[in-house]
Parts: structure tokens; sequence; C-alpha cells
């Protein structure tokens, strides 16, 4: 049978498959490097009220790989979830965020700040120590746990609910908030929605970016919107980026808005000055 298989690994063989492997172990090699080395960063990306008032901020991984550019996070999380790097990164990510947390809050600048999110990946959620992780970091910044909100995808939640529940509810009584990120992409039961201990849900920006012209999109906002207020959910719209796309989210009663309309993901320093002006304003 070895035998068998080792012939068809060879006749189904093909030189672009061996590059792409190649080029993962490349990438997760680098990778591993840029965390060792200290070369990531945390860039935080504003989050507004309807008002305009600045509420908060999504902490978005940044990896430098010249002057001016990153490589996109969508290439490199998914090899490092698969390589298991990313429960070092996941780790380094919540420390940087929670160390970060810690000083504004120190600084006074969180007065009136709703929460800064953390993304946080399926593998870390489903390691056994994840909640006394979370614990740990948190006691370790001294940052206050009400400021924090854990972004979870879909796919984490319906997977073991019950460990799920467990982990949520553990973090809860910490006083961690939990939101549900890219909603409406993936496998979404509405009872899940209502077992989980959910406070927010990110409306992906596939639905808002073409609110203007798609009145199928139109519809689903709208429906995202009157659930998650029956649900007494607060709602962050994803990549608002126009004029339109803000005046009909607010129409319908969405709380936070997201995009490049308000601001595009700021280095740390960059979105504590911005902290401090909405102080001083
Ligand atoms: P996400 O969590 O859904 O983050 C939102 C993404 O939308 C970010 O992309 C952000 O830069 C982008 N975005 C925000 N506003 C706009 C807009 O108005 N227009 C457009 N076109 N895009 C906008 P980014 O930073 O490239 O991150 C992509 C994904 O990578 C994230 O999606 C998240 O799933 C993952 N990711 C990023 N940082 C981390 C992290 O620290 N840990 C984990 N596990 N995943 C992360
Ligand atoms: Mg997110
Ligand atoms: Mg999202
Ligand atoms: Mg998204």
């Amino acid at each position: 049978r070895a035998k068998a298989a080792g012939r068809n690994a060879i006749r189904f063989y093909h030189p672009e498959m061996q590059r792409s492997v190649d080029a993962r172990l490349e990438l997760e090699k680098a990778l591993r490097r840029a965390l060792e080395q200290g070369d990531l960063e945390l860039h935080y990306q504003p989050q507004h009220c309807a008002a305009g008032r600045l509420a908060g901020a999504e902490a978005l991984l940044r990896w430098p790989h010249s002057q001016r550019d990153f490589v996109p996070p969508n290439a490199f999380i998914p090899v490092a979830e698969e390589s298991g790097l990313i429960l070092p990164l996941g780790r380094w990510v919540l420390e940087t965020a929670c160390r970060q947390i810690s000083r504004w809050h120190r600084e006074g600048l969180l007065a009136g700040i709703d929460h800064i999110a953390v993304n946080i990946s399926p593998r870390q959620f489903h390691q056994p120590g994840f909640v006394a992780e979370v614990e740990a970091v948190l006691a370790a910044s001294g940052a206050p746990p009400q400021k924090l909100m854990l972004e979870l995808t879909e796919g984490i939640l319906i997977e073991d609910v019950t460990d799920t529940i467990a982990k949520m509810e553990a973090l809860r009584k910490a006083g961690v908030r939990f939101s549900i990120d890219d909603f409406g992409t993936g496998y979404s039961s509405l009872l899940y929605l209502k077992r989980l201990p959910l406070d927010e849900l990110k409306i992906d920006r596939s639905f808002v970016s073409d609110l203007e012209t798609d009145s199928n999109d139109r519809a689903i906002v709208e429906t995202i919107l009157a659930m998650a207020r029956h649900l007494k959910l607060a709602v962050v719209a994803e990549g608002v980026e126009t004029e339109f796309q803000r005046d009909f989210l607010q129409r319908h009663g969405c709380r936070f808005y997201q995009g490049w309309f308000y601001g595009k993901p700021l280095p740390a320093a960059e979105f504590r000055a911005h902290l401090r002006r909405r102080l001083s304003a």
C-alpha cells in the first residue's frame, strides 16, 4: 500500500505544488524570525460612534517588509495557523495590545473609550490554556479587562460549543468582552448566536462595500442591525469608506463605525496622538 501511495504521490506530483510548499516553509521561517527579532508591529484602526466621537480601535498585526510596505496578514495568518506559529504569535499580539492598553489607561487616555479589540485565531482560542493565558497577560500588563474586546470568527464559535461557552463565560467574569468578526460570512446559526455570551457583532466589509448599489446587501445589513438590536448586541460596521455607507448604517441603528472613511490603521504612537487630541479638543 505504501508503495501504491508513493506511486500516486509521484503521479500527482507537480512542480507548482513543491514550489508552494517551499514558499510556505520560507514564509513560516521568515515570520518566526520576524517574531523573534521584534520586527512585528501592532497598528490600531479607529472605531467611531455615529456622532463622530472616537470610541475604540482594532489592533491589527503588521509585518513590515520595506520602508513603506507590509506583508498583508491574510498572506501569513493562515500559514501561522497551520504551522502552530499562531500560538506564540497570538500571545505576542495579546501581550503587546494589553501593555499598550495599560499604558494608555495609566495616562488617562482611555476615558470614554469603549474598547480596544484584539483578533483571536481559532487555534489560539481552542488551546486548553487559553483562559489562563488571557488572565495571565491581563494581570502582568495591568490592563483593565473591561477595555479588552476579543474578536472571534464564526468558525471558532461552532466548534465544541460547550467548551467555547465555558471559555467565554470564564473570561467575561473577569470583565473581558467578545465580538463576532466578519459576521455573516461563516456558518452563522442563529441558535448559536442566542446561546453564546456575546457583546458585539462586526458586520463584514463584504456587505458594507456595495450598500449603495446592491439592494440585497442593504436588506442583509438592515436585518443584521434589527436582529442585533433585539439581541442587545452592539454592532460595528467594517470597511466603511463612504458617507452613503455611514448614513445608511446610522439610519438603521449601527453603533460603531470602522473604515477608511474614519481612518486607516495607525502605528501605536499615532493612535496615541489621536487619543490625546480627542481630550484636548
Ligand atoms: P479583520 O479582523 O476583519 O480586520 C479588518 C480588515 O479590514 C483589516 O485588514 C483592515 O485593515 C481592513 N479594513 C478596515 N477598514 C477598511 C476599509 O475601509 N476598506 C478596506 N478595503 N479595508 C479595510 P488587515 O489588517 O489586512 O487584516 C486582515 C485580516 O487578518 C483581519 O481581518 C484578521 O482576520 C487578520 N488579522 C489581522 N491582525 C491579526 C492578529 O493580530 N491576529 C489574528 N489572529 N488575525 C489577525
Ligand atoms: Mg477583526
Ligand atoms: Mg473583521
Ligand atoms: Mg473582515
